[in-house]
């Protein structure tokens, strides 16, 4: 797996994280904003009926017409609860507790938020808490300050809160006798709130799964293109890029490679280096696009005429190649230089100022490390360049060997 890949598909699974943590880290924001934003509505409600209960208690109590909605209070022992200002008006004194329960029932015949007062000893039976009322208001009396969660009714959910009532002076006029003191625990109001905020959950899950696709088809794409543009790029530093053959560089790796092994395995090593005859000539006379096809189609055939997997041939530069024969003797490389040589003369290409044949050939020079194992690689490459001079000198068009005592 080439190294961009590696990195895609890192790049892939971060991503996926990062899309994954963020949807998790969406969700539980909203979920907490929406608990906060019941709560601040639910304890408003409970702060502003607290401030109506002192104003109400700040005065005693107040007087209100008798009607058949509001009548005397039967829970309220005070002098002067009642009275009669003519025979058309009769008057009564409405409590804190008593109000709150007047304005709970107007509360519960419209469907909006719900209250109750309550209390663990109310003087008023129909004040008696809920189970999980009383459990609040035990809790309360433990010192917790106030409860909230979202609870189930019918298949709808509502935000529930509820804080203590608390003991204050003008309290006392009615319920000292409970044995209450100022800040003592007197009770609570629960809220019920019916509208909680909907956390917009497939919107956020779709909207992360979106974005997250999206994400994932830019790295593919990204991935695929520089992986794409890597290989180009890995290919053009060893590959020629008229001939499509090895390039010197690779060249040079290679030889260096099979040189020490050569070495190593006491084995020959065989090389030929050849160049077109009168190139120069053809391209003066061809012009230079019929020269690069005609390097173009030599290179091919050098290619094509090597048999063993371990042969391998590069354009060395112009119109020169260079064939490195591993395991293979000097007479052995010979055979594959005329083998070479043939096939381009075959080719049947024509160069009319080119004599005597007025095809393209070429002059190739052979050297091995058989027999003088101990030279160099550069002593190599030194060795067949000689032989190929020699082939030119000799007339081109043929195969020359280097020999040692020449
Ligand atoms: P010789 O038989 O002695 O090798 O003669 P030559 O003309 O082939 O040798 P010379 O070194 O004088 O000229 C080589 C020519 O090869 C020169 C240049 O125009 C041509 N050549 C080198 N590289 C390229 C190439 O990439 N494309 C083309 N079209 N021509 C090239
Ligand atoms: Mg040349
Ligand atoms: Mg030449």
């Amino acid at each position: 797996m080439s190294k961009i890949k590696q990195i895609t598909i890192i790049l892939i699974f971060g991503w996926i994280g990062m899309t994954s943590i963020s949807f998790f880290w969406n969700y539980i924001n909203l979920k907490q904003k929406k608990e906060m934003i019941a709560h601040q509505t639910a304890k408003s409600f409970f702060d502003l009926l607290v401030i109506i209960r002192h104003w109400n208690g700040s005065h005693g109590g107040v007087y209100v017409p008798v009607n058949k909605k509001t009548l005397p209070n039967p829970y309220l022992d005070v002098p002067f609860r009642d009275i009669k200002v003519n025979d058309n008006l009769m008057l009564t004194k409405v409590n804190p507790a008593y109000m709150t329960r007047q304005l709970s029932e107007i509360a519960k015949e419209k469907e909006g938020v719900q209250f109750h007062i309550t209390s663990l000893k109310p003087i008023n039976p129909k004040n008696r808490p809920t189970p999980l009322e009383e459990k609040f208001l035990k809790d309360f009396e433990k010192g917790v300050k106030e409860k909230g969660l979202f609870i189930k009714k019918g298949g709808k959910t509502f935000y529930f809160y509820m804080a203590p009532l608390r003991t204050e002076k003008v309290c006392l006029k009615c319920h000292a006798k409970q044995g209450y003191k100022v800040g003592d625990i007197r009770g609570g109001i629960s809220i019920t709130l019916p509208f909680v905020l909907k956390i917009p959950f497939f919107p956020l899950l779709l909207g992360h799964i979106g974005l997250g696709i999206a994400g994932l088809g830019g790295i593919i794409l990204a991935g695929q293109k520089l992986d794409k543009a890597y290989k180009t790029i890995e290919r053009q530093a060893v590959i020629d890029a008229l001939t499509n053959i090895p390039n010197r560089r690779s060249f040079s790796e290679r030889l260096l490679e099979e040189f020490k092994r050569s070495q190593r395995y006491h084995e020959p090593l065989s090389l030929i280096i050849c160049d077109i005859d009168n190139f120069k000539a053809y391209n003066d006379t061809y012009g230079h696009i019929m020269g690069d096809e005609c390097l173009k189609k030599v290179s091919e055939t050098i290619k094509n005429s090597l048999k063993r997997p371990g042969d391998f041939c590069a354009r060395y530069g112009g119109e020169e190649f260079v064939i490195l024969l591993p395991e293979t003797s000097l007479n052995g490389a010979v055979n594959v230089a005329e083998r070479i040589r043939k096939n381009v003369e075959k080719l049947g290409i024509p160069h009319k100022n080119s004599l005597p044949k007025q095809l393209v050939t070429i002059s190739l020079g052979v050297a091995s490390t058989e027999g003088s194992s101990l030279i160099s690689y550069e002593e190599l490459i030194k060795r067949a360049d000689v032989a190929l001079y020699k082939a030119k000198e000799n007339g081109r068009n043929q195969v020359q060997v280097f020999k040692e005592d020449e």
